[in-house]
C-alpha cells in the first residue's frame, strides 16, 4: 500500500525515512512516484508534435512495458541496456525497468558498435534494447553476453513496443529497498575506461525530492526538456524532478534554438548545459518578452562562463541558476533560489549533502579560500563502480566522503567555486597552475570568445602551460596582445608558453570541453619545437 501522499511526506534528503523492519512498503522509485500522483488526468509529457501523455497514461504504459520486459526474461536486479533515440517511449522504458525491479542502463546514442561491445560485456545485461537500424550489428555481442535483443524507435515502433502493446496494463511493481540498484550510468571516461556508476532507488529519490523543494517546483511548472536522456542531467534531474512535482515537460528530441525560443512562452523552467545558453544568446528572438513566462533557468554539467551569465541576465532579466553535479553523485550544490546567483560559482551544498575541500594527498580539510579536492557525502552519492571494488574503495574516504576528482574552493561567502578537474591541473617547473585562473584572464580580453588552457609535455618544465583560444575574428586579437595583457595579471609561471587559435573548442554532447583531445592534439608541441 503506497504510503507517501505528497512531497512533504516523502522525507527529504535531510531526513530520508529509514525503512522499518515491519513495513512491507516498497522504496522502489516508481512506487514513490506513483503514490505522489494526485491527479492521473494531468499532463506529464507533451511533444511539439502534439503527443500528450498524462500521469495515468504513464502508469498504464509502464505497466504494459514492464509486462513485456518480464516476458522477455528480465528479472529483478537484471540490467536492461538501452541505446535508443530520445522519445516518450524511451521514458516509458526507463520507468518500466524500475517497475520490473531491474536496473536501467542508458547508453549514449553516439556510441558506435565497437564502443558498445565494452559496455555490453562489462554490464552483462539480460536484455538490450536498441534502434531497429542497429539490431543486426548488436546480434553477436548480445549472444556473447547471453542477452536478448529487442528494438524500439522514437515513434513507438519496434519489437519491444509491439510486445508491450499486447500486454495488460495491470502490473504489480516489484518491491525494492532503498539500497537496491535503480540504474547504472557509465561515466564519460575521458581518462581510461568508462566506469559504471551504480545508483540506488534512494540516491535518485532523495535528489529528486530535494530539488523539487529547493528549486520550488510545483504541478503548474512546464519544463522545456531539450537535454539527452542517457545522462544524469536530462534523465534524472529533468525527468524525475518534473514527475515528482506533478508538473509537465515539453519534450524535445534535441536542442534546436529556433524551437526553444518559440516554445519559451509556454514553459516555466528550462534546464540546459552552458552551450544551450551561449547559442540562445546568438538568437535574435531571445528577448525579455519571450522569456517573460519563465521563472527559472538552470545550468550545469560544465562551467557556465560568468560573461554568459551576465549577458543572459541583461537580455532576459533572469539570473541563470548554476548547479554542480556528476554521474556518480547526482546534484551536490546549487546557487540559491532566492538570494544571489553568483556568476562563476556553483552555490551551496543541497540540503542533506555535505561538501568539504581537502588536500588531495593527505585528505585533510583545507581552510576556506584554499583550493583542494571537492569531497561529497550524502544520500545522493552512488553505491560504487560496477564490478570495480578496488576503484570504488580508492575513491571513497573511510568516513564515506566521495573523492569527486574536481578541484574547488569555498569563497568568503560560502559559495563553492570549481577550479577544474584534478587531472587538468598543470604542474610546470614544480608549480601548480589551475587552468581556470588563466582561462578567466584570457576570456576577459576583448576579442576573445573563449579559451581552454592545458598542460603539454615540455622538456624543461615538465608541462608547458598552453592556451587554445577562440577569437571573434582573426583581426580581433593576437598572441602578442594576449601575452602583454597576461604579463600584468599573472605570475610568470602561469603565463602560457604557447597560444594557439582555433575556430571551435572540441566538446562532447554535454558541452564539456574535451581537454584530453586538446592535450593529444598539442602533445608534441614543445618536444618538436625543442628537437
Ligand atoms: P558528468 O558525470 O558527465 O555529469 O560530469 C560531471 C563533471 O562535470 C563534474 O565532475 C564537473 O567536473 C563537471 N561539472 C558539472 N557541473 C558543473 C558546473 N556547474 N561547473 C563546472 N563543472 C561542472
Amino acid at each position: 500500500m503506497p504510503r507517501f501522499r505528497n512531497i512533504a511526506d516523502l522525507g527529504l534528503a535531510t531526513g530520508l525515512r529509514a525503512q522499518q523492519p515491519d513495513e512491507p512498503m516498497s522504496l522502489n522509485l516508481f512506487d514513490r512516484l506513483q503514490s505522489s500522483i494526485a491527479d492521473p488526468s494531468r499532463l506529464a509529457i507533451e511533444t511539439p508534435e502534439g503527443d500528450r501523455t498524462t500521469y495515468g497514461d504513464l502508469v498504464d504504459l509502464t505497466g504494459r512495458m514492464a509486462q513485456a520486459l518480464v516476458a522477455r526474461g528480465v528479472k529483478p536486479g537484471d540490467r536492461v541496456a538501452v541505446q535508443v533515440e530520445k522519445s516518450v517511449p524511451a521514458i516509458v522504458l526507463y520507468l518500466a525497468t524500475l517497475r520490473a525491479g531491474a536496473v536501467y542502463l542508458p547508453l549514449n546514442t553516439a556510441y558506435t558498435l565497437a564502443e558498445l561491445r565494452y559496455f555490453i560485456s562489462d554490464s552483462e545485461p539480460s536484455l538490450i534494447v536498441c534502434d531497429p537500424a542497429v539490431r543486426d550489428g548488436i546480434g553477436d555481442m548480445a549472444q556473447e553476453a547471453g542477452a536478448a535483443v529487442e528494438t524500439m524507435d522514437p515513434t513507438g515502433q519496434g519489437s519491444l513496443s509491439a510486445l508491450a502493446s499486447e500486454q495488460n496494463a495491470a502490473f504489480a511493481t516489484v518491491a525494492r529497498t532503498g539500497d537496491d540498484l535503480a540504474a547504472i550510468l557509465y561515466t564519460s571516461g575521458t581518462t581510461g575506461r568508462s566506469k559504471g556508476a551504480m545508483l540506488t532507488h534512494d540516491n535518485l529519490y532523495s535528489n529528486a525530492a530535494t530539488l523539487v523543494e529547493f528549486w520550488r517546483f510545483t504541478r503548474d511548472d512546464v519544463l522545456l526538456h531539450a537535454l539527452p536522456i542517457y545522462h544524469t542531467h536530462g534523465l534524472f534531474v529533468g525527468t524525475n524532478v518534473t514527475l515528482f512535482s506533478g508538473a509537465s515537460m515539453l519534450f524535445l528530441s534535441k536542442f534546436v534554438p529556433d524551437q526553444i525560443v518559440s516554445l519559451l512562452p509556454r514553459a516555466t523552467v528550462m534546464m540546459g548545459v552552458p552551450t544551450f545558453y551561449v547559442r540562445l544568446l546568438q538568437h535574435a528572438g531571445l528577448t525579455r518578452e519571450a522569456a517573460s513566462n519563465m521563472r527559472l533557468f538552470v545550468s550545469g554539467s560544465a562551467p557556465l562562463l560568468a560573461e554568459t551569465h551576465r549577458e543572459w541576465q541583461s537580455r532576459t532579466g533572469h539570473a541563470i541558476l548554476e548547479r554542480y553535479g556528476m554521474t556518480e553523485t547526482n546534484m551536490n550544490t546549487s546557487n540559491p533560489y532566492e538570494g544571489d546567483r553568483v556568476p562563476g560559482a556553483v552555490g551551496f551544498p543541497l540540503p542533506g549533502v555535505e561538501v568539504r575541500i581537502t588536500d588531495p594527498e593527505t585528505g585533510v580539510t583545507v581552510a576556506d579560500g584554499e583550493i583542494g579536492m571537492i569531497e561529497i557525502r550524502g544520500p545522493n552519492v552512488f553505491k560504487g563502480y560496477w564490478r570495480m571494488p578496488e576503484k570504488t574503495e580508492a575513491e571513497f574516504r573511510p568516513d564515506g566522503f566521495f573523492i569527486s576528482g574536481d578541484l574547488g574552493m569555498i569563497d568568503a561567502r560560502g559559495y563553492l567555486q570549481i577550479v577544474g578537474r584534478g587531472k587538468d591541473l598543470i604542474i610546470t617547473g614544480g608549480f601548480n597552475v589551475y587552468p581556470k585562473e588563466v582561462e578567466s584572464e584570457i576570456d576577459a580580453l576583448p576579442g576573445v570568445v573563449e579559451s581552454a588552457v592545458v598542460g603539454v609535455s615540455h622538456p624543461d618544465f615538465g608541462e608547458g602551460v598552453t592556451a587554445i583560444v577562440v577569437r571573434s575574428s582573426p583581426e580581433a586579437i593576437d598572441e602578442q596582445v594576449i601575452m602583454a595583457a597576461l604579463q600584468q595579471r599573472l605570475a610568470r609561471f602561469k603565463q602560457p608558453k604557447h597560444i594557439a587559435f582555433v575556430d571551435d573548442l572540441p566538446r562532447n554532447t554535454m558541452g564539456k570541453v574535451q581537454k584530453n583531445v586538446l592535450r593529444e592534439q598539442y602533445a608534441k608541441l614543445y618536444t618538436i619545437a625543442a628537437g
